[in-house]
C-alpha cells in the first residue's frame, strides 16, 4: 500500500515506514512522539520514552514538520490530518487524542463518513466535525 499522511498546514508528509509520526504535548507538559499505524482501524501504537500517558489522558497533537496544532478547535478532543491513497485520493482522517479511545472516522471530499475501531456513543452525531 502507497499511503500519504500530509499534515493539513504546511503539506508535508508526515509518514514513514509503515508508521504516522506526530508530536504530542500532555496537560502535565510531557512532550514526544506518537507513532501511528498507517492502516485504518489498525491501533497499534508507539511513543517516545520522554512521553508518558495514561489511558483516557487527552494529548494536544502538532505537526512534526511546521509544528502547527492538529487539534479540531471547539470539538471534543479530536485531531485532524490529509491521506492521499494509492490512486491519489485526498481525505481527512479524524481521530481520537484520548489515549486507548480507538476510532478513527474518514471524511471524503463529498462530506461521506466511514466510521473505523469502537463505536462510541458521543461521536453518533456526524454533525460534531461539519
Ligand atoms: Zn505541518
Amino acid at each position: 500500500m502507497n499511503v500519504t499522511y500530509l499534515c493539513p498546514h504546511c503539506r508535508g508528509a508526515i509518514n514513514a515506514g509503515n508508521n504516522i509520526i506526530l508530536s504530542a504535548k500532555t496537560d502535565m507538559n510531557k512532550v514526544g512522539l506518537i507513532l501511528l499505524h498507517e492502516e485504518i482501524g489498525n491501533y497499534t501504537s508507539k511513543i517516545s520514552a520522554s512521553l508518558s500517558i495514561t489511558k483516557g489522558e487527552v494529548v494536544d497533537l502538532f505537526c512534526p514538520i511546521c509544528h502547527e496544532s492538529l487539534n479540531i478547535p471547539s470539538k471534543d478532543a479530536l485531531a485532524k490530518y490529509i491521506r492521499i491513497d494509492e490512486n491519489c485520493n485526498e481525505c481527512h482522517i479524524i481521530i481520537s487524542r484520548r489515549y486507548g479511545e480507538k476510532i478513527t472516522f474518514k471524511v471524503n471530499e463529498d462530506k461521506h463518513i466511514e466510521t473505523y475501531g469502537e463505536k462510541i456513543s458521543r461521536f453518533i452525531d456526524p454533525e460534531w466535525f461539519l
